[in-house]
């Protein structure tokens, strides 16, 4: 599968049940239901009319971070040991739990990598190096994270194949490394307040880690 689409819910918080906000979502894997409260045509009579999305895996709120890495990512992570390249992104509005459930997976991620790299090549006796690398798009620009914030400029190789040109690339021993690195990258993001629905002015940063 060249792509595989997740959906995750968070719970509802005890805040926003005080400020009589509802749970209009239920999930039941792969589908989730939205729940839309209505007056019929009367103006009276109150109905929920349901919406049926499907996906490829469907996470309730009962599920953890660590189940969303199992069943999710780490079937798709064998392609890195294979020469491949992998993606994962959060798509999603504000709150809606991107930051918690990327920084749940990215430490497992980076452990599992180490553990399944060093297996992988153990037996074949090969030594395999891990570089991480992290960048920032914002306001149409990219920004190294781990490089003074320097602009980065956008190049295309031979190959037809997009290259960050100068983004500063670090090896790593292990994954407490390469969080320690992501840590610090975080810091160096553009973040200041932003209305829910203004996407435009947002930062998106990307750590890439290769193998
Ligand atoms: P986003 O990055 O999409 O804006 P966050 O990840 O910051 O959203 O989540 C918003 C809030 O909800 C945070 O306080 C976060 O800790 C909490 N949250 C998100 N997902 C979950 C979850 N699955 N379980 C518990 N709390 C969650
Ligand atoms: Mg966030």
């Amino acid at each position: 599968m060249k792509i595989s689409v997740c959906f995750k819910k968070r719970p509802i918080f005890h805040q926003e049940l005080a400020e009589g906000e509802i749970d209009v979502i239920s999930v039941v894997n792969p589908k989730i239901y939205v729940h839309d409260c209505k007056y019929k045509v009367d103006g009276v009579t109150k109905t929920i009319e349901n919406t049926e999305f499907k996906f490829d895996n469907a996470f309730s709120e009962f599920e953890t971070n660590e189940e969303l890495y199992f069943y999710q990512v780490r079937p798709i992570l064998d392609l890195i040991f294979n020469q491949g390249i992998v993606t994962i992104f959060a798509y999603g509005q504000t709150g809606s739990g991107k930051t918690y459930t990327m920084n749940g997976i990215q430490g497992i991620a980076v452990k599992d990598l180490f553990e399944r790299g060093i297996n992988y090549w153990e037996n074949d006796q090969r030594n395999f190096t891990v570089t991480v690398s992290m960048y920032e798009i914002y306001g149409g620009k990219v920004y190294d994270l781990h490089n003074d914030h320097n602009e980065l400029k956008l190049r295309e190789d031979k190959s037809n194949t997009i290259q960050i040109a100068g983004l500063k690339e670090q090896f790593v021993d292990n994954d407490d490394q390469i969080l320690d690195l992501i840590r610090q990258g975080n810091t160096m993001r553009t973040t200041h307040a932003t209305k829910a629905n203004d996407t435009s002015s947002r930062s998106h940063a990307i750590t890439q880690i290769k193998i």
